[in-house]
C-alpha cells in the first residue's frame, strides 16, 4: 500500500441521491460496518414513482437478507401471461408465474431500514471533488468522506460533471402509466389482471397490466392496485413537446407526474383506447392520476473516478422492458459493499467493482434496446 491508499475497514461514505440506488447502497454498506450518510435533493414523498415494478429475485433477497421485508409481504403474483386480441380473446399465452411489487412498497422498506439521523433530505449536490472526496450542496455546505457514491438517477449532476459526454438518448417512445384500486373496476377486469400478466400489442403501441400492492403496501385481495404501462411512439397527432407540457403549461424535461397531465392531451390519448380490448380500456379510463415518462437509454464508459462512483440510473438506464432498473440498483450497492469487504485497498476495490458493473450495465442496456426495437417497430 502507498501512503495514499485508503484502508477499507470503516469508511465514511457520502451518498448523493436517496432513492432506490442510494438506499440499497447505503443499507448494504452500513450492514458491513461503514458510516454512511445519504443526501437527497427532494424534501417530501416521491409520489410519481408509486407504480409497479417486476419483483426480481435480487431485490427480494436484499429485503429478506437485511430483515427489511418478507418477500411474500411485498409481492403479488400472477400465474399466466396472455396477449389479448382487440376483441379481448387470447391471441397467445401460457403458464409463467411472475411476481410484482411497487416502487413505494420497496422504497418504504429501504427507507425504514436506514436511520433517519443519517438521511438528509433537502440537500442538492451541486459539485464534487473526486480526488479529495467532498460534496458541495446548493446551500453552500460541504461534506467530506472517504468515498462519494452518486445515486442521482438519469439527470445526475455528478455524472454530468465527470462524464459530460454521457447523454441520455430518447428511445423514440414514451410510457403512459397509472394504477387503479382493484375494487374500482368490474369483477371481470379485476380477475383478468390479478391472475394474469396481460398484454396487448397494436401498431405503435404496447400496453400491459399486472397487480401490485395497495397504496399502504397491502397485498391482501381487495386492497391491491392494478398497474398498467402503455408504451406509445407518438405516431398520432400528439408530439412529444405537447405530451410533456403539463396542466400548468410548463414544458417538463422527461416526465409529467401524476395529477399534472394536461387534460386535453390525456383526453385525446384516451380516444385511441377505442381499439383496445375492453379490459384495458376500462383499466385506463378508471385511472385517476395517469402520468407519462419518456423512455431513455444511457450508457457510461466509466463508473469510477478517483473516490467517486456512479450507481443505479446515474450510470446505466435500461428500457423498462428489461424490468431490471431496481435489481441493477440493488446489485450495484451489494457488489460495491462486497468489493470493499474483499479488498484491503479502496482503489483496488473500486477498480474490480467497476469492471464487473460496467459489463453488466452495458449488457442490460443492449438487451433493452433489442426488446424495445422488437416491441415498438
Ligand atoms: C416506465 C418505467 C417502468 C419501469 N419499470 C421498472 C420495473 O418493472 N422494474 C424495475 O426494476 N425498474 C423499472 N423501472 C426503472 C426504475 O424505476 C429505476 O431504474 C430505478 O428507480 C432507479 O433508481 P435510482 O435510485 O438509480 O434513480 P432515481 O429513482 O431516479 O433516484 C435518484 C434520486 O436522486 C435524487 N437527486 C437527483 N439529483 C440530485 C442531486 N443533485 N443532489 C441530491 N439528490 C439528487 C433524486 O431526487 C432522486 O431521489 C422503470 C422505469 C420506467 C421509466
Amino acid at each position: 500500500m502507498t501512503a495514499d491508499d485508503t484502508a477499507t475497514d470503516t469508511l465514511d461514505v457520502v451518498v448523493s441521491g436517496g432513492s432506490m440506488a442510494g438506499l440499497f447502497t447505503g443499507v448494504a454498506l452500513r450492514a458491513r460496518g461503514h458510516d454512511v450518510d445519504v443526501y437527497e435533493r427532494s424534501t417530501g414523498e416521491r409520489r410519481e414513482r408509486g407504480a409497479g415494478i417486476v419483483a426480481q429475485q435480487p431485490v427480494l433477497d436484499f429485503l429478506d437478507r437485511h430483515d427489511l421485508a418478507n418477500p411474500a409481504d411485498v409481492t403479488t403474483q400472477t400465474e399466466r401471461r396472455e396477449f389479448l386480441a382487440p376483441d379481448g380473446s387470447v391471441a397467445r399465452g401460457g403458464h409463467g408465474p411472475m411476481r410484482f411489487t411497487s416502487w413505494d412498497a420497496v422504497y418504504r422498506r429501504l427507507r425504514a431500514g436506514f436511520p433517519d439521523n443519517h438521511y438528509h433530505p433537502g440537500h442538492e449536490t451541486v459539485d464534487i471533488t473526486p480526488e479529495d472526496p467532498a460534496v458541495s450542496f446548493a446551500d453552500g455546505r460541504r461534506v467530506e468522506g472517504d468515498l462519494i457514491v452518486a445515486a442521482e438517477g438519469l439527470r445526475s449532476t455528478v455524472r454530468e460533471r465527470l462524464l459530460p459526454d454521457a447523454e441520455p438518448e430518447y428511445a423514440g417512445y414514451v410510457a403512459w402509466r397509472g394504477t387503479v384500486p382493484e375494487t374500482a373496476v368490474p369483477e371481470q377486469v379485476r380477475e383478468q389482471f390479478t391472475s394474469v400478466f396481460t398484454f396487448h400489442e397494436a401498431e405503435n403501441h404496447l400496453i400491459l397490466g399486472y397487480p401490485i400492492p395497495g397504496p399502504d403496501g397491502s397485498v391482501e385481495p381487495g386492497e391491491r392496485r392494478l398497474n398498467w404501462v402503455w408504451y406509445d411512439n407518438l405516431s398520432g397527432s400528439l408530439d412529444r413537446e405537447t405530451v410533456l407540457t403539463d396542466a400548468a403549461g410548463r414544458r417538463r424535461e422527461g416526465a409529467v407526474p401524476p395529477g399534472e397531465l394536461w387534460e386535453a392531451v390525456w383526453n385525446e390519448k384516451c380516444e385511441r383506447l377505442a381499439g383496445f380490448p375492453d379490459v384495458f380500456e376500462t383499466l385506463v379510463r378508471e385511472t385517476d392520476d395517469p402520468f407519462v415518462q419518456s423512455i431513455f437509454d444511457l450508457t457510461v464508459s466509466s463508473m469510477v473516478e478517483d473516490r467517486v462512483c456512479l450507481v443505479g440510473d446515474a450510470a446505466f438506464v435500461a428500457r423498462p422492458h428489461t424490468a431490471a432498473g431496481t435489481s441493477k440498483a440493488a446489485g450495484d450497492g451489494v457488489t460495491l459493499a462486497e468489493a470493499i469487504e474483499s479488498h484491503a485497498d479502496l482503489d483496488a476495490a473500486l477498480a474490480d467493482w467497476e469492471s464487473e458493473r460496467l459489463a453488466y450495465g452495458q449488457r442490460i442496456v443492449e438487451r433493452g434496446v433489442q426488446m424495445g426495437d422488437s416491441y415498438m417497430k
